[in-house]
């Protein structure tokens, strides 16, 4: 007999040495567990949703047969349910689909290269009794541009299709796996002097668990993000435990269950205020390998919101709330260069996405309380949204931006800007604004 003590603590923290005590198996039992209930007790919000199969997906194999890569539109419908991997690439990724090996990946993958995260993904996806999984690095030819610019366009119906999102949150390359630590909170205590109880569980548990998936190196990545907010069910395979979360319900390895709420990130964008802001702010903290990864990451995220809302993204800024999304201010340095690629090249100064640093909209919410801000501040827009226009060269947000204007109609009023300092000495230069009659309206940085 064992009996189940909890205790909650205010704060533990990731790194604490606890011993393992739970195999690959039984956590592979767990998820299983969680899917079957997802499936069979949660209604629709949870499930699947996609207009369309992914171009090419891997088919994962037998023990007898090795993994290789298949197109999506050969598969029957029937069998056409697949699981997505949310990884890290890591500084150097030993395996990817390039136009020198698809033919000989479409006919197996070598198993010897295939990467541990890779592996575990594949071995989650056959448990579960699923054939397919898309891997972006295996299931988009990477030296192939045209092939590349279609699928990032499609990462909405990639991710919101899958049946399950395997998130390897804490590898920070591919080698470490999905179960690479394999940890636990929980300690079991022998108390003798408990009559009748021979066993007793001590469970520690933190106020709030969830917020661990957040602290991974994982939600580090600016990719994840469209894949957090797309897919319907996601595991986050944690060096300490698994968490669970679907569209309605949140559960950690260890029981500990959380109600969703609407200002959950895969929540209804109707539900809250300004949602797209929110997830500005958590895109813009995130980290890109590639700096011009920066848009077409967008596009997922701003074909959902469009097809729930109906409003109408420009470039990072929405249609309907232009105006005050035009507030938004560089909170952080700028980041360092990264080393392939710049994406503020050619986009336009009012957009945050020329910005390669951390922003915020609303100065006024850097000083007040949300309950103060309900009751002191009342946003009046004096401007209005006249027109606007994006062109670009092919598909939004993963090809090259051609064009991009707005027109606006308001009171405005000529000022100077006056540099203060040189470039190269502060980068990016502070900055005062006056009137004409030298009167200083504001000082600031760009
Ligand atoms: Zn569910």
């Amino acid at each position: 007999m064992t009996t189940v003590l909890t205790l909650r603590v205010a704060a533990i923290s990731r790194q604490a040495p606890w011993v393992s005590s739970a195999s690959v198996k039984d956590k592979i039992t767990k998820i299983k567990r969680w899917l079957e209930n997802c499936k069979s007790n949660h209604g629709n919000h949870c499930m699947p949703k996609a207009k369309r199969i992914p171009h090419r997906l891997i088919d994962g194999g037998t023990s007898e047969h090795p993994p290789r890569l298949v197109l999506g539109q050969q598969i029957a419908i029937q069998n056409q349910q697949y699981t997505t991997l949310s990884h890290c690439w890591g500084a150097s990724l030993p395996i990817r689909t390039l136009l020198s090996n698809l033919q000989l990946y479409s006919d197996q993958i070598p198993p010897q290269t295939i990467p541990r995260t890779f592996e575990d993904a594949m071995l989650i996806t056959r448990e579960l009794g699923v054939r397919f999984i898309w891997i972006d690095a295996l299931c988009i030819v990477q030296d192939d541009a045209k092939e590349w610019e279609q699928e990032a366009a499609k990462m909405k119906d990639i991710y919101s299709g899958s049946i399950l999102n395997i998130a390897a949150c804490d590898s920070p390359g591919s080698a470490g796996g999905c179960f690479s630590m394999n940890r636990s909170l929980t300690q079991t205590f022998h108390l003798p002097l408990v009559e009748g109880v021979p066993k007793l569980l001590v469970r520690l548990q933190p106020g709030d668990t969830r917020q661990f998936t957040k602290q991974t190196i994982l939600s580090s990545r600016g990719w994840v993000l469209q894949e957090q907010l797309l897919s319907h069910r996601i595991i986050s395979c944690m060096s300490d435990e698994l968490h669970w979360e679907c569209s309605e319900a949140y559960e950690t390895e260890l029981g500990i269950q959380f109600n969703s709420h609407p200002s959950d990130i895969r929540g209804d964008p109707r539900m809250y205020q300004c949602p797209t802001r929110w997830h500005v702010v958590n895109f813009s903290e995130r980290n890109f390998t590639y700096w011009n990864d920066r848009l077409p990451t967008l596009s997922g995220i701003a074909e959902n919101y469009e097809s729930i809302t109906g409003d109408i993204s420009i470039i990072g800024l929405w249609q309907r709330s232009l105006i005050q999304d035009l507030l938004w201010i560089r909170m952080g340095p700028i980041a360092p260069k990264p080393a392939r690629g710049i994406g503020a090249a050619g986009l336009p100064s009012w957009s945050w996405m020329s910005c390669p640093s951390r922003i915020k909209f609303n100065i006024w919410q850097l000083t007040m309380r949300v309950r103060q801000i309900d009751r002191y501040v009342r946003v009046q827009e004096y401007c209005k949204l006249i027109d606007f226009s994006v062109t670009w060269a092919g598909i939004s947000f993963v090809s090259a931006l051609k064009s991009a204007h707005i027109v606006l109609y308001g009171p405005s009023v000529e000022v100077t800007i006056d540099i203060e300092g040189k470039l190269e000495q502060s980068n990016p230069p502070s900055f005062t604004v006056r009137y004409l009659n030298g009167v200083e309206l504001c000082t600031g940085a760009i």
